[in-house]
């Protein structure tokens, strides 16, 4: 079925929500293609400005992308005393590579994105999100995540898996053998942060990547945030550290108002760092408790 119909882009209707499905009024059609791995539409949108979809799902508007990069990157970043070193896997369109280069700690960030042509067309189409590739910290390379992480040890401080959907090149990026190279690939005291699905949608998915991250992290939690073009309106991330002790809830690097509207920081604070671990009752004790 043609994703676009009556002037309306739907999500398509998969196995991840069954029976429903997000729509945005189409503005243009901007590109489409077939990659090697993916099909890559951007639209523009009445009410949410410029869109990228892969495989019929979205994966980040103008309009709100800002809550999913921000709170992915500076939610593992703050949690670490001193992130030098930071990977990103996948983030083919630079917003989580423009936030994490504003940390001043970061020295370095490694990126690997299966898809060059979502690098591509970002720079093409979506430019205040690519602008995080023209960093001078960033080493790109164009390759797969899973792959990529059997080969480095001891190497990072902070690793953030920005990928798209279970379905599809990311279904590897969800697994709890891809937990263990992570973790063989960290620094001692080293954190992870992935993008770890809805509770509103698929609770036992999220429990399930928790689950398979603590075969590996003696200290798992998750933190949500908020963004109205994910489904159920909301995201939420799995995050793990090496060192038990650590608080993840509890910034260890605090910013002043001044630092981070200097950083252009408009979602992420110190305090919505810890809010976004605070979870709904039912879903902490399914998560925690069960
Ligand atoms: N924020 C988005 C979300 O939560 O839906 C994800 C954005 S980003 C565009 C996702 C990227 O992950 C895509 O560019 C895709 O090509 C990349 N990706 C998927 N599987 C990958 C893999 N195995 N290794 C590296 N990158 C991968």
């Amino acid at each position: 079925m043609d994703a676009i119909q009556h002037g309306w882009f739907s999500e398509i209707q998969n196995e991840l929500w069954p029976g429903q499905s997000f729509s945005l009024k189409v503005k243009t059609v901007l590109h489409k293609e077939k990659s090697k791995f993916q099909d890559i539409l951007i639209i523009d949108t009445e009410t949410y400005g410029r869109c990228l979809i892969l495989d019929g799902i979205i994966q980040c508007t103008t309009r709100d992308e800002f809550s999913y990069q921000e709170m992915i990157s500076f939610i593992p970043l703050c949690s670490h005393p001193n992130p030098e070193k930071v990977l990103i896997v996948g983030g083919g369109d630079g917003g989580v590579a423009r936030e994490v280069a504003k940390h001043p700690k970061v020295k370095e960030i490694h990126q690997v994105e299966i898809d060059d042509r979502v690098v591509d067309l970002s720079k093409k189409f979506l430019p205040e999100m690519a602008r995080g590739f023209d960093s001078p910290k960033l080493k790109l390379v164009i390759g797969d995540g899973f792959k990529y992480m059997k080969d480095h040890k001891d190497e990072f401080d902070v690793i953030i898996t920005d990928s798209s959907d279970p379905i599809g090149p990311a279904e590897s990026l969800f697994k709890e053998s891809y937990y263990g190279l992570m973790k063989t690939a960290l620094r001692v005291g080293g954190i992870v942060c992935s993008q770890g699905g809805s509770f509103w949608l698929d609770p036992s998915h999220v429990k399930e990547v928790m689950t398979g991250c603590r075969v590996h992290f003696p200290n798992v939690s998750y933190a949500v945030t908020s963004i109205p073009s994910y489904p159920c309106g909301h995201i939420g991330f799995v995050v793990g550290c090496l060192d038990q002790k650590l608080n993840l809830n509890t910034p260890k690097q605090l910013f002043s108002s001044k630092e981070i509207d200097e950083m252009d920081l408009k979602y992420y604070s110190s305090s919505i760092h810890t809010a976004s671990f605070n979870l709904p009752r039912w879903v902490h004790k399914y998560f925690y408790e069960s």
